[in-house]
């Protein structure tokens, strides 16, 4: 296996719609089919504690930067700070104006981040090098 399993369930953290909707028709394109999603931070984690209390824990996070409520930082501090989502696979999607705060998210456990927009491809190769990073 060199890449997340077709199961996975995932989670899509952007407060654009339109952005949404893109990176879900991305994942599908590569076949995944258990894809939440989520506006914001804060709902990105009700979403998380929800799926850890039914059973079906999300198994890979990808984040938008800039949200209202609760941005992708905040929240990638707040996932990492709870034992079981140490080693969760979290992306976070940044634009390029975001580039210098980066360090800011390698610090507090980010698995990798894509300045957006990326293409499919490029989006692929990076899930590929965040399940190598996960799965050693
Ligand atoms: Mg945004």
């Amino acid at each position: 296996m060199t890449m997340f399993p077709p199961e996975t369930r995932i989670l899509v953290i952007d407060d654009m719609p339109s952005i949404r909707e893109l990176v879900k028709n991305q994942l599908r394109g590569m076949g995944y089919k258990n894809i939440q999603e989520a506006a914001d931070g804060e709902e990105g984690l009700k979403v998380l504690v929800q799926g850890n209390s039914n059973g079906s824990p999300i198994q890979l996070v990808i984040s938008d930067w800039n949200m209202p409520k609760m941005k992708g930082l905040e929240l990638l501090k707040q996932v990492r700070g709870v034992a079981e989502w140490q080693n969760l696979p979290f992306v976070l999607l940044t634009s390029e104006s975001e580039r210098e705060q980066v360090t800011e998210a390698v610090l507090a456990g980010v698995s990798q981040y894509i300045v957006k927009p990326f293409a499919a491809k490029v989006f692929e190769e990076k899930l590929k090098t965040v399940w190598a990073k996960h799965n050693k």
